[in-house]
């Protein structure tokens, strides 16, 4: 890792938690923006709560602002609670303050912490790990794979008193189960100020119960968390197969749940698939409401795509937009990252952002997406897994029984491989490409409107792919 750390200034641990959060980022927007944006990056030091940072030009300083000023925060704050806002500045401005040796403060400047309506801080706020602004509702996109985890996280947000206990939301990454939590802690922190609301991962949840036993302060620990009005805890296939954090977190889920207070819980999979959690404690999980979030579908990420485009206050042209849904399929959050690529270069060399141009940014990623996998190989997975002929993938055959397999084979060949609509038309018996078309779109439809026809699929895929 070659990041511009004067390390004289910056203490090891703090230098140390920057290079974890760098490789975090690094995976999450890849290595060309990692390199624009992050790398070029000095550390200054930190200061009452304030980290300073400094970059060499002012456009970067207003793109690392707006872009991943927040995410490097919010992550920050999850390693070291001491840190509550960044403060970046422009290197060539930081030069001419020799005084301090410290980057100039900006004038535009991250809030400490988002502070939604005025309230009085509620002393348990302080247990709770930062809320991200942007996780609200407003900037929540609703589509059919997460419509059902949507209205009951709102349920949850709005209603005065307990319907559903727990709340239990489950997906695979990057699909926007901590976003759903978060815009329920936005929401009734703003709305309900006196309720008191904590949020945390279940990794920190298990850090707070193991540093409480080494202290020997357990019962202060029950005790915080016994006065919470809502508990929200992320993630929590980390505390599987640890049998005191379980053990301890049954405990207080309990206590709360008798107390008639929320609990809200996220994981990446059902209560009951979760390896390694006792029988007890997953039925106890599975009593509430148990709400899944769906792979993304084509629809989903066209509206996500637009809604960010519009946050960003850019145009984006519909052909890209279009280009990115059915290419970057694996979750929001890649979505996200490679639209945000997208843009940046865009600004950076001052051209339009065209398919052309996309393709060239996120060559990467779109090659990773294009996994080596051939539209033989799909058509043999798939006629095996619906019991049809492979024969039949080329025949002219219209029943039901073979067409629809037909039709998921072609859809998993557009999402799968690099083919074109024609080429691949042309594997299936030569079809002509509106029939590939066609199939794309049905299979989409029929992805967004029945949950085990999805999971089909979703399998297929996962197979393929692995
Ligand atoms: P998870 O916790 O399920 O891994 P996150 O909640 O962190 O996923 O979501 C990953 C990213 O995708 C976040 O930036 C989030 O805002 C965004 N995201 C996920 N789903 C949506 C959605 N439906 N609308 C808008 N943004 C979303
Ligand atoms: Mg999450």
């Amino acid at each position: 890792m070659t990041n511009n750390i004067l390390s004289h200034t910056i203490d090891p641990e703090v230098e140390g938690q920057w290079l974890s959060i760098c490789e975090r980022i690094r995976g999450e927007i890849g290595d060309t923006a990692y390199k624009s944006w992050l790398k070029p990056i000095t550390l200054k030091g930190l200061e009452g709560g304030t980290l300073r940072m400094a970059v060499p030009t002012r456009f970067m300083r207003d793109w690392v602002m707006t872009h991943y000023a927040e995410r490097i925060r919010s992550l920050w704050s999850g390693q070291n609670s001491e840190i509550r806002a960044l403060d970046i500045s422009v290197l060539s401005d930081a030069r001419k303050d020799p005084s301090t040796g410290l980057a100039q403060p900006l004038a535009k400047k991250m809030p400490p912490r988002p502070e939604p309506a005025p309230r009085r801080r509620h002393a348990l706020d302080e247990l709770s790990a930062p809320l991200d602004p942007r996780f609200s509702f407003d900037h929540f996109v609703v589509g059919k794979p997460n419509e059902f985890a949507h209205a009951a996280a709102k349920r949850v947000a709005e209603a005065a008193t307990v319907h559903f206990n727990p709340l239990f939301l489950y997906g695979g990454v990057g699909l926007g189960k901590t976003h759903l939590m978060h815009a329920i802690a936005w929401h009734i922190r703003t709305m309900d100020p006196s309720r008191s609301v904590v949020y945390m991962s279940a990794e920190k949840f298990m850090y707070r119960f193991i540093r409480a036993l080494r202290e020997q302060n357990t019962v202060d620990f029950k005790e915080q968390f016994r006065s919470v009005d809502v508990l929200m805890i992320d993630d929590v296939q980390f505390i599987s197969g640890k049998e005191s954090t379980q053990e301890e977190f049954f405990h207080t889920f309990n206590a709360l749940v008798d107390q008639g207070r929320q609990i809200v819980i996220s994981a990446d999979k059902s209560p009951s698939d979760l390896e390694g959690m006792e029988e007890r404690l997953k039925s106890r999980l599975n009593c509430g409401l148990v709400a899944d979030i769906h792979a993304t579908t084509y629809e989903l990420r066209l509206g996500i795509l637009q809604a960010k485009a519009e946050q960003m206050g850019i145009e984006i042209p519909r052909k890209v937009t279009e280009f990115l849904g059915h290419k970057i399929t694996a979750n929001v959050r890649e979505l996200e990252g490679a639209l945000n690529r997208v843009v940046a270069h865009a600004q950076l060399v001052g051209r339009d952002i065209t398919i052309e141009s996309t393709q060239e940014v996120l060559h990467d990623l779109l090659r990773a997406n294009d996994r080596r996998v051939t539209i033989e190989e799909i058509q043999k997975k798939v006629a095996e897994h619906f019991n049809i002929r492979i024969s039949d993938m080329h025949s002219a055959r219209r029943a039901r029984s073979v067409a629809r397999p037909r039709q998921v084979a072609m859809y998993l060949s557009k999402q799968l491989t690099s083919r074109s609509l024609p080429e691949i038309g042309r594997k299936f018996g030569g079809r002509d490409h509106t029939t590939v078309m066609h199939a794309v779109k049905k299979i989409e439809e029929l992805r967004g409107a029945e949950p085990s026809f999805n999971e089909d699929v979703e399998l297929l895929r996962r197979m393929l792919e692995g």
